[in-house]
């Protein structure tokens, strides 16, 4: 496995349209180790193969461990990730990009989604993503798109710096946005 570099706002490839996946071997494997690595190195809690500048269909998402409900780490990858069906009901969060160092932003998003794709050896999945992890997994399937979560803000203000006590850790869904940023 290796860290890959993570690019930023400005780099074209962010901006590109992802192709789809059709080889599925040990070169898409690697990729997939890779962005697991990064992710977790930056630390974050999601990552889409355009932001370490691979323009293709792949996703990796984390949530952390949570020592309270005692519940471990889940680690979904997906490759070709569609969503066929997304809640009515949205709610609007503070969202960070580990492409966009240094800012949140409040974007409006399913409160829940139907994701479908394929694992890394090419085999179909399907999952019910609620909240938080229906959340990440749309913003990371808009990266796929060019799409990038300042585009999605309702309006500029929305978007602001994230503050040092943000950064030192805060609690609650602050911290999870920011569990989104390089630290
Ligand atoms: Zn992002």
């Amino acid at each position: 496995m290796a860290i890959r570099e993570i690019i930023t706002l400005g780099h074209p490839t962010l901006r590109q349209k992802a192709r789809k996946v059709t080889k599925f071997g040990p070169e898409l494997q690697q990729l997939v180790d890779d962005m697991i690595e990064t992710m977790r190195t930056a630390p974050g809690v999601g990552l889409a193969a355009p932001q370490v500048n691979v323009a293709e269909r792949v996703i990796v998402v984390e949530l952390p461990a949570d020592e309270e409900e005692n519940t471990p780490a889940e680690l979904y990858t997906f490759v070709n990730p569609e969503i066929v069906k997304a809640s009515r009901d949205k709610e609007e969060d503070l969202e960070g990009c580990l492409s966009i160092p240094g800012y949140l932003g409040d974007v409006e998003r399913h409160v829940e989604v139907i994701i479908r794709g394929q694992d890394v050896h090419g085999k179909p999945q399907r999952i019910k993503a609620y909240d938080y992890l229906a959340r990440i997994l749309q913003h990371e399937i808009d990266h796929l798109d060019g799409v990038l979560f300042i585009d999605r803000v309702s309006d500029p203000s929305k978007i602001r710096p994230i503050t040092a006590e943000e950064t030192a850790g805060a609690t609650g869904e602050v911290a999870e946005a920011v569990a989104l940023m390089p630290k």
